[in-house]
């Protein structure tokens, strides 16, 4: 699944002088200590500790200094000094207030700005004109791992214009299910709304052992290009992710039963539509194709 060759681990040892000082153990421990900060678990605070992670992660998210960067959960600012290096403006949103005072201190730049916020509150249309004015856009994240869903549906759904890819790291079965072709076995609803929106890819792993404290999980950084037009037609989206998500939903039955059971449709009609599209009768969710499923949420719109 994961393209190996699209990070050139060769390259990362021709850089020896990556340097970042947020992502050594002594400044993290030093800063704790003096602001007497404790990793709070259930906002999936896990820290970079190699300096190579953050700089691949921002060299792999296609900005340069014309470009503004959207960063959910700066922590104590690694990826954020990053990408303060290479965009042209940075806004980063942090949940937690101890953070705060720790970030006023570690990144003294002029196109950073920190913004306390949960990022589920915020309505992208206003904030991104507002910081960033007509400028594209990057999210660049490390994410909270215990709302990495949420968060990727709402940059996908509500994408204004000017946000062009999210390039973020994800727990790596997660990471594997974002990017699944629709129709394999670690495909889910949200690989399709995944393709629909973007076209994505792995970029590379990360082993446990590259944050403290150190996570139970692997990790792997994901890279979606927004979409300009997307992939297939349909004139009922909100059918189509519907039914994705009805069939998704209870995906070891049929689409006719797992559809069906809800009560909106009768099940007869699914079954029609489905032998209109010449699609049997039987098919799982899972055997579908985006193209299948539009088809299909036009047919029963009709
Ligand atoms: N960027 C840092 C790094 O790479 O080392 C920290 C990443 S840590 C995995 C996730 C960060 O997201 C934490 O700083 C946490 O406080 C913050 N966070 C958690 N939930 C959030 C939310 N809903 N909105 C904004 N930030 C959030």
């Amino acid at each position: 699944m994961i393209d190996e060759r699209i990070i050139d681990y060769s390259l990362l040892e021709q850089e020896p002088h990556i340097t970042n000082p947020l992502c050594e153990r002594e400044t993290i421990n030093e800063l704790r200590r003096r602001h007497v900060f404790a990793f709070n678990k259930g906002l999936g605070q896990n820290f970079l500790v190699n300096a190579r992670i953050p700089w691949q992660i921002v060299r792999s998210a296609g900005l340069d200094e014309n470009w503004g960067a959207l960063e959910i959960g700066p922590g104590i600012g690694c990826l954020t000094y990053e990408l303060a290096r290479r965009a042209g403006r940075v806004l980063a949103v942090e949940i937690d207030q101890n953070l705060l005072p720790i970030l006023a201190e570690t990144l003294p730049f002029d196109n950073v700005e920190i913004l306390h916020a949960d990022f589920m509150d915020l309505d992208l249309h206003d904030l991104l004109p507002r910081c960033f004015g007509d400028a594209p856009v990057a999210v660049v994240a490390n994410l909270p791992y215990y709302i990495t869903t949420p968060i990727v549906m709402r940059l996908l759904e509500n994408a204004p214009k000017q946000l062009r890819s999210i390039t973020v790291m994800v727990q790596l079965e997660v990471a594997e299910r974002l990017c699944a072709p629709p129709g394999t076995a670690d495909s889910g609803a949200i690989s399709l709304a995944v393709q629909y929106y973007a076209q994505p890819r792995i970029l590379f792993k990360v082993p446990a052992a590259n944050f403290v404290p150190m996570p139970k999980v692997e990790s792997a950084v994901v890279r979606m290009d927004l979409r300009d037009v997307p992939p297939v037609q349909c004139r009922d989206v909100k059918r189509m992710f519907s039914l994705i998500r009805q069939g998704y939903g209870q995906r070891r039955k049929t689409l006719v039963n797992a559809v069906g059971n809800q009560g909106d449709i009768a099940k007869s009609r699914i079954g029609d539509a489905l032998e209109t599209l010449r699609l049997p009768r039987d098919i799982r969710a899972e055997r579908m194709t985006l193209a299948q499923f539009a088809a299909l949420a036009d047919l029963l719109a009709e």
